[in-house]
């Protein structure tokens, strides 16, 4: 009898303790741990030329969430706080999230309501939209002419439900990330290359013999995203943006990823 009540006991109490650690884990404040640790986990891309690209001398990845991201990470921890960057892709950004490899993903991310049931985005902070690259020659004019032809786009990205929105004809071929999909378009693998405006400008910014058409048939703004419920680092976020703004450092960066890019126009943020 004895031995069943202290048994009975130490199940109790463990029970206890297991319930009070899933609890202090699922109310983990990543906003509070990463002034603790002192480490900032930014998710970004690194093949994705003007937002975050790999610089193949340096091994650094550059870009303007980059900059944003130092930037936010000064205005919301100040210098004490080290920003670190995590390689992502359009397929591993909200599980690299979910599973905490990653604290905040900055990776030309685009709001959308299938994604917001996952994860709480920041307010816009560049307004991408889906946008057409053919070579000089084709007679691709717009969205609707990419009906019965093969059109290049990344996997996991919004690209492929916005071709069978708006072009149900096109055969669509899928490619691991951006250099992979350009190299498709250059072997004649396909008619168009399909992503965001932003991204193919930057492409079409090293690679002459290419063109944009049709301007952006979708708009489809990017966001910063952190996990559900994490409010105090959703708040920081969105007001570290505005301060940002307000001080001018957005416009400040813009100018100097965007400003002098062809065919792309950035408004500032007055
Ligand atoms: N904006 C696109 C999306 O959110 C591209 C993402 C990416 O390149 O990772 O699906």
């Amino acid at each position: 009898m004895r031995k069943k009540l202290f048994f009975a006991t130490f199940l109790t109490i463990l029970l206890a303790f297991t319930l009070t650690a899933c609890s202090q884990k699922k109310k983990q404040n990543v906003y509070q741990t990463v002034k603790e640790t002192k480490t900032i986990n930014w998710g970004v891309k690194a093949d994705t030329p003007l937002f975050g690209a790999i610089n193949i001398k340096t091994g650094q990845i550059n870009g303007f969430e980059i900059d944003l991201a130092k930037a936010l990470t000064k205005k919301m921890f100040g210098k004490k706080v080290k920003a670190n960057f995590v390689t992502t892709t359009a397929n591993t950004k909200i599980q690299l999230l979910k599973n905490k490899n990653i604290d905040v993903v900055i990776a030309a991310m685009t709001i959308t309501p299938e994604r917001e049931k996952q994860v709480d985005f920041s307010k816009p902070y560049f307004p991408a939209g889906q946008s057409i690259m053919v070579n000089d020659h084709s007679k691709i004019k717009n969205v609707k002419d990419l009906n019965n032809k093969k059109v290049l786009i990344v996997k996991g990205t919004t690209s492929a439900d916005a071709v069978k929105k708006f072009a149900p004809k096109a055969e669509i071929l899928q490619f691991d990330d951006y250099g992979q999909a350009f190299a498709a378009l250059k072997a004649g693998q396909g008619d168009a290359f399909v992503t965001d405006n932003g991204i193919l400008a930057g492409i079409l910014r090293d690679n002459p013999g290419y063109k944009l058409v049709g301007g952006n048939f979708t708009d489809q703004p990017y966001g910063i995203a952190v996990n559900e419920g994490q409010t105090e680092m959703h708040q920081q976020i969105n007001s570290a943006l505005t301060q940002l703004e307000k001080d001018g450092t957005y416009n400040r960066l813009v100018n100097k990823w965007f400003g002098k890019i062809p065919g792309l126009k950035v408004k500032e943020i007055k």
